[in-house]
């Protein structure tokens, strides 16, 4: 074989290698039925036609490349974001190895998570047992301050009881008494990562909160939601509300256990919100959650608390900016500084600078439908049209309020919102009504490779580019970014096009 020690292949370069080539070649004769070149042809210009794309939109019994992750993985990535917090997932151990390493491939860093390893004897009888030994290991080898509990599929269709569970392995001394266990039920067949995200927190609110009596004072409680740039993002919040002088609890900060420095030290646990403020959380003022989609029923609990609510869709661009800081400065009675303001007017005057290349470019948007309606707004800023936008985790509700604000822009006219639909479709559609940008995941690569659509990846998961989450892409700086990449995108293009053979007509050094 070429690969050997002395020198290591990447596995691009080994796959070109003759002994790959043949066997992929083989193996395309023995097992993939091998149709002749123009059957694959026609078939491949098939599935970029209008017929194919009425069938595909009628598409009801499968989803494909769907743009969502399953409930557990929000809650695992909800536990990372609380002091000394070990996600204990009830069920079985492939499913945690998921959640792990897409969170770990995302954002580079390990991601610690213990299943209670339920096999097929648990699905019979119940995983009772699994939760009693899997909280005393647990709690023995990792010393976790907290271990929050949350479920997989199998679990929710033999209907285990967590709370039940969770008491009974206290009993028998799994856990201290007092220690703290928070739970949600995150049944992975229904919903996404986001509804995880959301019952997880809620969970542990719950915990802290139930049964005590609530003395308000004047703080904030501020939630991101779930939030793959959490690391850039929450610290740029964190400098924002300093500048300002607001008291806040930033409720689930993740930025730090995700961003582990190399020093020689390895840290299980870093950072998140700590478990005593989590606690005093319930005397604040005000709940704000950053991601109204990720956060409804733990700010329904913020409510029945007794605290004011207000929830936003990532506050990202310059009206969204505007909102955010506008309610924080009312709920506060602290004003926005200059220097706020100032940062703001550098955004619209770089926004100004690049108008000749952002006016009417159309773009598909894909991801989570906060991050998706907050896109959706900046590029109405931008004079762009985000001409489809998709959500596969998008409700109808989700869809009403993307129609509305399109239509609250004359940029927005004609602009199609896909709620509950697959990156398949998006396919289709790409390919039938082609736009000039695509922004989403790095699982849009698949959709940039077949249709020369480039890709913007500003969402999670983003695995093949590394290290974009530890720059912020919410406030006005955040924007900035945001203003760059895609302007990166159309500038590349153009200097792409132009260094064609034929076309070099207008490779500008200065643009
Ligand atoms: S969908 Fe169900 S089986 Fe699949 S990873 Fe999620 S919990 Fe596990």
């Amino acid at each position: 074989m070429p690969q050997s020690a002395e020198k290591v292949l990447d596995h691009a370069k080994l796959f070109h290698e003759p002994e790959y080539q043949e066997m992929f070649a083989r193996k395309r004769e023995q097992f993939e039925c091998p149709n002749s070149a123009d059957a694959v042809a026609e078939q491949t210009a098939y599935l970029k036609s209008w017929e194919y794309r009425e069938k595909n939109l009628a598409r009801e019994a499968a989803v494909i490349n769907p743009a969502k992750a399953c409930q557990p993985l929000g809650a695992v990535f909800a536990a990372a974001g609380f002091e000394g917090t070990l996600s204990v997932v009830h069920g079985s151990q492939g499913c945690v190895s998921y959640y792990r390493s897409h969170l770990s491939r995302h954002f580079k860093e390990p991601c610690s998570a213990v299943s209670t390893s339920m096999t097929e004897d648990a699905a019979v009888f119940g995983g009772l047992n699994n939760m009693i030994d899997g909280l005393a290991n647990a709690y023995k080898l990792y010393q976790p301050k907290m271990l929050a509990v949350s479920t997989t599929c199998m679990a929710e269709v033999i209907g285990d009881d967590l709370h039940a569970f969770i008491e009974t392995a206290r009993q028998k001394g799994s856990v201290p008494q007092d220690f703290s266990v928070p739970f949600a039920h995150t049944p992975a067949f229904v919903g996404s990562h986001v509804d995880g995200y959301d019952v997880a927190v809620k969970g542990v609110l719950d915990h802290f909160w139930k049964g005590k009596t609530r003395v308000a004072n004047g703080k904030i409680n501020i939630i991101p939601g779930f939030d793959g740039f959490c690391v850039g993002n929450n610290r740029e919040l964190k400098r924002i509300l300093d500048v300002m002088g607001v008291e806040y609890t930033l409720i689930q900060d993740a930025s730090e256990q995700f961003d582990t420095p190399s020093d020689g030290e390895y840290r299980m646990y870093d950072g998140g919100t700590k478990l005593a403020d989590v606690a005093d959380a319930l005397n604040a003022k005000a709940t704000i959650s950053l991601q109204h989609w990720c956060t409804r029923k733990t700010l329904d609990y913020a409510a029945d608390a007794g605290q004011e609510t207000a929830s936003f869709n990532y506050p990202l661009g310059v009206g969204a900016t505007d909102d955010l800081l506008m309610k924080i400065s009312e709920l506060s009675g602290k004003a926005i500084p200059d220097s706020i303001t100032k940062e703001r007017g550098r955004l619209v005057d770089a926004i100004a600078d690049s108008q000749a290349y952002l006016h009417g470019k159309k773009y598909a948007i894909f991801g989570d439908p906060d991050f998706v309606y907050a896109m959706a707004r900046f590029v109405l800023e931008t004079g762009g049209e985000p001409t489809h936008v998709l959500a596969t985790n998008g409700t109808t509700a989700w869809a009403e309020d993307m129609k509305k604000l399109l239509a609250s822009s004359p940029f927005g006219k004609g602009c199609q919102v896909w709620a509950g639909k697959d990156l398949w479709h998006l396919r289709s559609i790409l390919f039938t009504e082609p736009v000039d940008l695509l922004v989403g995941s790095s699982y849009g690569k698949f959709l940039e490779k077949d249709t020369g659509i480039p890709l913007v990846r500003l969402t999670f998961p983003i695995f093949d580019r590394h290290h974009h989450h530890r720059f912020p892409v919410i406030g006005y700086q955040g924007a900035l970014r945001v203003l760059t990449s895609i302007l990166d995108k159309v500038f590349d293009k153009l200097d792409a096009d132009a260094s064609k053979p034929g076309k070099d007509v207008s490779f500008d050094l200065t643009r």
